[in-house]
């Protein structure tokens, strides 16, 4: 099953023209999970991967860069007569601040839930969970998110199990799911279990004991990285982390790759990337809308996958319904007059950014 991370928002506090808000986007399967919902995300996601019928939400705390995208998110949802269920975990306090925005969004056509976890609390989801780690953080809760797969049945020797009698096919099958066939126990012609993929989100915090344990040999770990070495004493007073200090959780953690996000608007990224691979050499600092693939631990390491703005994008997500009303004469000079001054392109943007 694929599973893939997409960097939907790496930037902290404040949006630039290189960052969005804080979100990330999980697609598992036919699943998409976000985790953090910055102001901005619903756009964010329109001009990259489009704007998925979410199936989650998880929050991990409550400073504005990291929910403020919810309530315009959850009406356009209603816009477009959405239907199936929709679930909002977060730490306490999620429910009364949802319910401060609820003028915004107003009634809504789905069902929408608001769970508030407790500290190490797992919600099982089919075939993996997610648990909440409780992180070091200036708020009263705040927390980071452990995404664990089931564990898979071990690998079948065909070969082995054919010359023992078993006929190809569906026996396969019921001998993979631990029956007994033609007298020929699992055991004999599987492989041992094999763990499913892990992926562990740190959300806002300082280097936390809790979220190095629980991040221990995940096949991915994306730390947030607001600061570089030079404010590590800025970084230790509003309890955030140095793209080293992430570094140094993922080496003590063993994890296989270190994604660093939450990038300071004064940081273009490859400083702090720079900083982290002096301590944990598979670090990378992706930018918005790149993505992460995560393949079976026997099928390859995760893989950085930079996102190109004429590549990708599935064809409901290249604005296709969208109703195109031609400028007055002249407004569209001084748009692209204005744009090219002040916002260039995303393919210039990255120039430099590397
Ligand atoms: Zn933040
Ligand atoms: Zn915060």
């Amino acid at each position: 099953m694929d599973m893939s991370l997409v960097f939907i928002g790496t930037g902290a506090s404040t949006p630039s023209a290189r960052r969005g808000l804080p979100s990330l986007l999980i697609r598992r399967g036919g699943e998409h999970l976000l985790f953090d919902c910055g102001e901005g995300t619903q756009r964010q996601l329109v001009r990259s991967v489009g704007l998925p019928d979410l199936d989650a939400i998880f929050i991990t705390h409550f400073h504005a860069d990291h929910w403020l995208g919810l309530p315009g998110m959850l009406k356009s949802f209603a816009l477009r007569d959405r239907e199936a269920p929709l679930r909002i975990y977060g730490p306490p306090g999620l429910k009364e601040i949802m319910a401060q925005v609820k003028f915004v969004y107003g009634r809504l056509p789905y069902e929408l839930s608001i769970e508030e976890l407790g500290p190490m609390e797992a919600v099982a989801r089919g075939g993996y969970t997610i648990g909440s780690v409780p992180v070091r953080h200036r708020v009263k809760v705040a927390y980071g998110y452990v995404l664990v797969e089931d564990s898979r049945p071990g690998h079948l020797d065909a070969e082995l199990a054919a010359s023992l009698g078993v006929t190809p096919g569906p026996d396969f099958g019921r001998l993979q799911r631990g029956e007994t066939v033609a007298g020929v126990r699992p055991e004999q012609v599987m492989g041992p279990t094999r763990d499913g993929r892990k992926v562990a989100i740190t959300g806002d915090t300082a280097p936390c004991e809790a979220m190095q344990v629980a991040a221990h040999r995940a096949d991915l770990l994306v730390h947030e990285a607001t600061f570089a070495d030079d404010e590590v004493e800025r970084a230790r007073e509003t309890q955030h982390s140095t793209a080293r200090q992430a570094a140094e959780v993922a080496r003590a953690a063993e994890v296989r790759m270190l994604a660093l996000t939450h990038i300071s608007t004064r940081y273009a990224g490859k400083e702090l990337r720079d900083q982290a691979r002096e301590v944990f050499p598979d670090t990378e600092a992706p930018r918005d809308f790149d993505a992460i693939e995560l393949p079976f631990t026997e099928r390859g390491a995760p893989k950085l996958i930079r996102w190109r703005a004429d590549a990708g994008r599935p064809p409901q997500a290249q604005g296709a319904g969208e109703p195109t009303e031609p400028p007055a004469a002249g407004e569209q000079t001084q748009r692209q007059a204005a744009a090219a001054q002040t916002n260039p392109s995303p393919t210039t943007d990255r120039v430099g950014a590397a």
